[in-house]
């Protein structure tokens, strides 16, 4: 009989969490309520986004320097390219070098809202593909980018877009970070073609724990990710109900992420949405425990 595996005999899972740049005090406090939380987890990683366009800029340099400043943790900074010339964002990765960040998590980003298509500043990096190769040349950055099981929304083909995740990492990327999912057999096949395309780096599952169900679907619509017809069923009816809607969305990601496991995934990233009792909650039925007082 298949099943899930047995905890006991699995090593602990490899973490990393992302979290976004806070744009008040309050929803500051949650953020470093939800980096206290999580950070006995001793994740490999933790990442904080770049707002679309750079308009998060000083804000995710601020709380990538007190990552580094206030705790244990290894910070990636993410970066885009859109919307900017080459030396600038030449100029943001050598600050966040210069800041001690060694990691960056390298995009193109998105045209501005009201753009309907995206369009490369004349004098910038065009493509993610380009932004690692400059990164590279501004200092030896471990680089992570990200990679699309459901294909990403604007590419030409499938095919094409797995071309595009290969020049990335062959332009010296050493992680993919997928955008989130919920059908787990089209990230397992998903693996099998980048195997099959020649990509050896690990692809890591983006996690996405889901609470407000309705919002989740509305921003799937514009990131290209799929919502299986289940997923509504289980929701329907929780709209005014969040306690439920909570418990149901710790099933559906502790289900997801158990049978990831099953079929020998053992890194996952999640998107924290800078709240930490569901992510918590999930890593620790994926085995992960907080490291003893003195050791994190
Ligand atoms: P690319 O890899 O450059 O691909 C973009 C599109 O262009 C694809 O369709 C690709 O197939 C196509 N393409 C690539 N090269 C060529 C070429 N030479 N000719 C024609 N087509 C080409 N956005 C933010 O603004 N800030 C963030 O912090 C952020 N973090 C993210 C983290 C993760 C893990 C993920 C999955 C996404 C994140 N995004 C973020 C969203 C991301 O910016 C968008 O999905 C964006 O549309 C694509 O970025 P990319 O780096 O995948 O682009």
């Amino acid at each position: 009989v298949g099943g899930l595996p047995n905890l006991a005999e699995l090593p602990a899972p490899k973490l990393s969490f992302e979290f976004f740049p806070p744009r008040t005090e309050a929803l500051e406090a949650q953020l470093w309520a939800c980096i206290r939380r999580l950070e006995p987890l001793q994740p490999r990683f933790v990442s904080v986004t770049y707002g679309a366009g750079g308009t998060t800029q000083a804000r995710t340099h601020a709380t990538v320097a007190r990552i580094i400043r206030e705790t244990s943790l290894t910070p990636a900074a993410h970066l885009t390219c859109v919307g900017a010339p080459r030396g600038e964002v030449d100029d943001v990765a050598r600050a966040y070098w210069d800041a001690g960040v060694r990691h960056i998590v390298a995009l193109r980003g998105d045209a501005p809202a009201g753009v309907e298509r995206y369009e490369p500043h004349p004098e910038g990096y065009a493509y993610a593909a380009d932004l690692v190769a400059g990164l590279a040349r501004v200092a030896p950055f471990e680089i992570s980018v990200a990679a699309y099981p459901e294909t990403h929304p604007t590419a030409q083909s499938a095919g094409h877009d797995l071309d595009n995740l290969k020049r990335k990492i062959d332009a010296g990327a050493t992680r993919a970070i997928t955008q989130y999912f919920f059908d787990t057999d089209t990230y397992l096949r998903f693996l099998d073609r980048c195997a099959a395309a020649g990509i050896t780096v690990p692809i890591v599952p983006g996690i996405m724990p889901v609470s407000n169900f309705v919002q989740m679907k509305k921003f799937s619509a514009m990131c290209g990710a799929g919502v299986p017809e289940w997923m509504g069923r289980l929701f329907e009816g929780l709209e005014e109900d969040a306690d439920t809607r909570r418990l149901v969305a710790a099933v559906v990601a502790a289900e997801q992420v158990r049978l990831l496991q099953a079929n020998g995934v053992d890194e996952f990233h999640f998107y924290t949405l800078n709240r930490s009792d569901l992510v918590y909650a999930i890593a620790h039925l994926l085995g992960a425990r907080p490291a003893a007082p003195g050791q994190a």
